[in-house]
């Protein structure tokens, strides 16, 4: 689907629920897509972009932010410790802050370096063992636990479970944010991010729907 289809219905699902029209960021997910696609997006204006892998942006990124002055990139995927240096060179935002290990190493990191990404808490709102992200029932303490680190928390983020309806986790993480004073809400991906704006995404990461399938990720 085209950049300008998936805009629209994003402006079509803030005007049907009531929300401030353009208070939903776009992010367009790159990660695995060839950089033609991604060239194709940056040159019809669009400048914020969600990737996975460390290795994979630092591979990818430095040379189109010299080619595409203005260009944002936050990071969505799990982010291992030893990476988080690196992770804090590539990134504008992180939306994977998920455990107390990160959030510490991040904490030395940002006060070391004097930079300041903006944060956002993964909530495993699903409570998949599988999966990463705070246990909704530790989230209240966990964001109370980053702020006295002085970390930058901006909102709260979260993957609901394949198959099921995935409101409900949306609704789930607005509700925590809401109680903590948080305004970020980063939900919905291609198959749900009209649901997730109706309940208050302002950021959706869209992927597949706008760039086409991506390609299989090599061991
Ligand atoms: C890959 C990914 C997306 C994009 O998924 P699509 O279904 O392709 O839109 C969004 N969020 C996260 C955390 C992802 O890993």
């Amino acid at each position: 689907m085209a950049l300008t289809d998936i805009l629209s219905r994003i402006r079509a699902a803030e005007a049907a629920h009531g929300r401030t029209p353009g208070s939903v960021e776009l992010i367009a997910v790159s990660k695995l897509q060839p950089l033609d696609r991604i060239e194709a997006v940056l040159d019809e204006g669009h400048l914020l972009f969600g990737e996975n892998y460390v290795q994979e942006s630092a591979f990818k990124w430095p040379g189109l932010r010299a080619r595409y002055p203005g260009v944002k990139v936050h990071m969505i995927g799990p982010l291992q410790t030893n990476k988080a240096a690196q992770a804090l060179e590539l990134f504008e935002a992180i939306h994977s802050v998920d455990r107390p290990s990160i959030a510490e190493r991040l904490a030395r990191l940002t006060q070391s370096a004097g930079v300041c990404p903006e944060l956002y808490i993964q909530v495993n709102t699903g409570a998949e063992p599988q999966k990463a992200g705070i246990l909704p029932e530790m989230a209240d303490d966990f964001i109370a636990a980053c702020r006295t680190m002085d970390l930058n928390v901006k909102g709260l983020m979260c993957i609901p479970p394949d198959g099921e309806e995935a409101s409900p986790h949306f609704a789930m993480l607005a509700g925590i944010a809401k109680r903590n004073g948080l305004e970020g809400l980063s939900m919905g991906m291609s198959s749900d991010f009209e649901a997730a704006i109706a309940h208050g995404a302002t950021h959706v990461r869209v992927g597949s729907a706008l760039f086409g399938e991506r390609a299989a990720r090599k061991a």
